[in-house]
């Protein structure tokens, strides 16, 4: 059946779009849409239970959204409010995803991290992130006096500081390209520059639109388009990031009240320019600030250094540049005059001139500013009504850490 249904996919998407008649329709057992690293992680997970699935993927290839544009930290689970979502995918993911680099070869390395507060305002919010730390259950954390931190980290300046030695970081261009292969292995097709552009309901099922992601490039989303094929899987994983909410509301059907609205923040990164020695061992963390987890210090496998990301709101994104990621992603060399101000609170000796700008990722977020933080949001029928629909919202940060979780959580509640 899938076979059957991609040769009909290439051809069709080949024919360009169809000027006369209906466009052709087939059926599949499961989609996923989107390939970054929670749409890949579904898609072996259903793969691996023997499911047939086809992945359907705008860009040329997998990963090129906020997969490819993040901290590349492996996160403990300390900060989220208990039995939420986040909470629990966090610890889960965490666990299995060491599991996962150790079995794979996947490069990774579990260096530990410090949350630290730099003035006596900041330590009583520490001791709250430490409480719900170990409600959360998190392994192995331990509060420190600034001295024994700084012992640990010479060029740190902090007055107290909580130690997770279960956070680690991830090379996870090896992590999807190591899902992808094994997906693939258990017979899962990706389809890239494919593009899903709505769809409608027939039967209380959902009817996936489709068109080559070329043929949208000069489209002004808009006006109504003409789908070059029709897909009627019997379980589409909606697993597209910063697209998630505005593609559910182009499924005809669905009550829009049940789609939260999509926000987006963007957040920057500044690298150090090359030093002999990176200052730092481990990730050094300050306070949350609203919309993020505050200007920290990350390190890469290969030792690079980069301090980020903040927190810049963005608006005015329309449906069809989302699905084709034509985000803003540039990093304006203005914007570092603030990262010196945040990073010396712990880091005083940053020298002047010595952040390049580096890269940004936009974190898809279900709340605005000044709004509380809203956890993961995963919907079934239960919610929208539509049968075999699981929609994926809001997969912000912990989201990497989390992808397995969600991918064993969609698997085992939706198949
Ligand atoms: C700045 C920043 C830092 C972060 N740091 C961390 C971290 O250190 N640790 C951590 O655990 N998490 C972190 N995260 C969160 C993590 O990166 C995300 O949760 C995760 O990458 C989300 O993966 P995804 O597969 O849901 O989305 P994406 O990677 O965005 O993938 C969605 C895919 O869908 C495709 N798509 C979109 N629309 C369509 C359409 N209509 N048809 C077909 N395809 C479509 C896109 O091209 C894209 O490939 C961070 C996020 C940000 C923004």
């Amino acid at each position: 059946m899938l076979k059957h249904a991609l040769r009909s996919l290439k051809r069709s998407l080949t024919s360009g779009c169809p000027q006369f008649g209906r466009p052709a329709t087939e059926r599949v057992d499961c989609v996923v849409i989107g390939a970054g690293v929670v749409g890949i992680a579904v898609a072996r997970e259903l793969a691996m239970r023997g499911r047939e699935v086809l992945v359907l993927e705008s860009a040329s290839t997998f990963g090129t959204g906020t997969s490819s544009r993040n901290s590349e930290v492996i996160h403990a689970g300390i900060y989220y409010p208990r039995h939420s979502l986040k909470a629990i995918f966090c610890a889960r993911g965490r666990d299995l995803l060491y599991k996962y680099c150790s079995e794979h070869n996947i490069p990774h390395k579990q260096i530990g991290k410090l949350i630290v507060a730099t003035s006596s305002s900041e330590i009583p919010k520490l001791n709250d992130i430490m409480s719900c730390g170990i409600q959360n259950g998190v392994p192995g954390l331990c509060v420190m006096e600034g001295s024994e931190a700084m012992r640990m980290e010479p060029e740190l300046h902090c007055l107290k500081a909580i130690l997770s030695p279960v956070t680690g970081i991830i090379d996870t261009h090896s992590l999807m390209l190591t899902l992808v292969g094994e997906a693939e292995n258990k017979g899962a097709t990706f389809s890239y520059n494919t593009t899903v552009i709505g769809g409608h309901l027939e039967e209380n099922r959902i009817c996936l639109h489709i068109a080559e992601t070329k043929s949208l490039e000069n489209w002004n989303g808009r006006s109504p388009s003409h789908p070059e094929m029709v897909l009627v899987p019997n379980l589409v994983v909606n697993s597209t990031g910063l697209s998630a909410p505005v593609l559910a509301k182009r499924f005809d059907g669905i009550h829009n009240a049940v789609i939260p609205p999509a926000y987006y923040a963007r957040g920057c990164y500044f690298t150090l320019s090359k030093t002999k020695n990176p200052p730092f061992k481990h990730l050094i963390y300050p306070i949350p600030v609203e919309g993020g987890i505050g200007v920290h210090v990350t390190l890469d496998l290969d030792g690079q250094l980069k301090f980020g990301p903040d927190v810049e709101w963005i608006d005015g994104v329309d449906d069809i540049s989302s699905f084709l990621n034509k985000f803003d992603y540039s990093v304006h060399a203005n914007r570092a005059e603030l990262f010196y101000q945040d990073i010396r609170k712990y880091y005083p000796n940053l020298k002047d001139d010595s952040l390049q700008p580096g890269y940004a990722g936009i974190r898809p977020k279900l709340s605005g500013p000044g709004q509380p933080p809203v956890d993961f949001v995963i919907q079934g029928e239960e919610i929208h009504g539509v049968s075999g629909l699981v929609n994926l919202f809001g997969i912000e940060s912990p989201g990497l850490t989390s992808s397995l979780a969600i991918a064993e959580h969609v698997a085992t509640r939706f198949l």
